[in-house]
Order: structure tokens, then sequence, then C-alpha cells
């Protein structure tokens, strides 16, 4: 059985006490309505790592960051690496965000390794892969999002790959409040498992976690989470209000 996951991307935002009410405000939502068969888990700013991992040893959810770098140590100022990020217990990483694509220049090569080095530490990457809007408008949107997995993750031994999360999240719905709608979901979440069938197999794609991201919130999770290849979601802005956060924990089964 694939898992069901709730992420959350923190992004950039909340200081360190605003941080902190947050987590806590969603460990008590967590206490009070459990939501059992599903992972949530918190991709918060580097700072705030320590602080989430100190908190998750007493609550349910799993802590994840938002990127590293594939060095292991040395002269790459302002970096964090992998084996920093397991010496704090990080559990997740995102990799591949579209937003380190579009502004840090991320491609697919330098995704390889960063996916490559979360594994080595028993991280697990959250890949994620989507289209912008021109390349749907052109029809290339499965060609792109197959080029991605491709050339970021197929180096990847059926072991290895079998630890990586699939986060479809197309450009044009990220943060736009134009979410793509179930269908568009679906259509390309079945496009990806079976793309990573041709390649790794049946069993292992049956068992391949793909989120959708893209302006998910409590509205639209319940019918987006109910297509038959979404399992769950990676949630942007929504996450960082505790109690739309987990309204949409919530909304599995709940369309
Ligand atoms: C994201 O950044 O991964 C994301 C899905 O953002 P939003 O939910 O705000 O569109």
């Amino acid at each position: 059985m694939r898992k069901k996951i709730v992420a959350g991307n923190w992004k950039m935002n909340n200081n360190f006490h605003e941080a902190e009410d947050l987590l806590i405000e969603i460990d008590e939502m967590m206490t009070d309505n459990p939501v059992p068969g599903v992972a949530v888990v918190l991709c918060v700013p580097f700072p705030y790592l320590e602080m989430a991992t100190d908190m998750a040893k007493e609550s349910n959810f799993l802590v994840g960051a938002q990127n590293l770098y594939p060095g292991e140590s040395g002269a790459f100022t302002g970096e964090i690496s992998a084996p920093m990020l397991a010496s704090l217990e990080t559990d997740v990483c995102i990799i591949g965000h579209s937003e380190r694509r579009k502004y840090f220049h991320e491609d697919n090569a330098l995704l390889a390794e960063k996916v490559k080095s979360a594994l080595k530490y028993e991280i697990i990457p959250i890949f994620c892969c989507g289209e912008t809007l021109a390349e749907r408008e052109k029809g290339i949107h499965k060609e792109v999002v197959e080029n991605q997995l491709k050339e970021s993750l197929f180096h990847l031994n059926p072991d290895g790959f079998s630890n990586v999360v699939i986060a479809y999240e197309p450009v044009w719905a990220i943060g736009t409040g134009v979410n793509a709608t179930p269908e568009q979901a679906q259509e390309m979440h079945s496009f990806i498992r079976y793309i990573v069938a041709k390649k790794y197999g049946e069993p292992l794609a049956g068992e391949t976690s793909i989120l959708y991201g893209g302006s998910c919130n409590s509205a639209n999770a319940g019918v987006l989470f109910a297509q038959p290849d979404v399992d769950g979601g990676l949630i942007g802005g929504a996450s960082l209000k505790a109690e739309e956060f987990w309204k949409i924990v919530q909304s599995f089964d709940n369309p």
C-alpha cells in the first residue's frame, strides 16, 4: 500500500517565534483530531529544523527541509548538506521545487545529484516535477515531466527509487490560486505512474506516492485527493495557517 502524505512547504515565511507558534498549533490539532493513516510532513526553513525535530519527538509529524546542497562539506558558503540535515534528524527534503529551478537555475542534472545525496543519508526526497503554462499550452507537458523524471530520478536503482516521493506541481498552479482540475491532476499522476512502471515495473510504481501541489486548499483538497492516482498534497500558502492545513489533512475520504 502506498502512503498517503500531506506535506507543508513553509517556503521563506515566519520568524522563529511565529514558526514555533505554528508548530505548536499544528501539534494541538494533531492531538485533538488525529487522522490515522496520513503521514504529515512539515518542511520548515533551515534555522527552524532543530526546533521542529525536537518537537516532532513528542508528536506525530515528520520534519522536512526545503533544499540541500549535494556536496558533503567544504567551501560552499551558505549551503547546507545532506549529512548536516541528517545530523538534525531531518526525515524529508523537498528537491527540485519550481521556485528553485526558476530563481536558482537548478537543472535536472543537479537535481539528480541532490536526490542521490539525500538518499545516501536516508532522507526521503520529495521530488517536484511539473510544466510551465507555456509548456502546457504547447501540449508538451507530459514530455517535460517525463524528462524531469528520467534525468533526475531514473539513475536510481529500484531500492533507491522506492524511497522517493514524487510531487506533481504544475508551475502555473503554484501560488496563483488556480489549481489543476481533478481531471488534469489525475491525468498527469497516472501518466507519471505509467512512466515509473515502464522503468521500475508495476509493483514499485504502485507503491510510489505521488502528491499534487499547486493552490491546493481545504476547498479543493478532498476532490483532488479522491483521484485514484493522487496520494496527497504538497501545500504551500495553505500550510501557513494551522486550521486550514489541518482541514486539508482531514480531506482524505472527504471529497
Ligand atoms: C508549493 O510551493 O509547493 C505550493 C504548492 O504552493 P501553493 O500551495 O501556495 O500553490
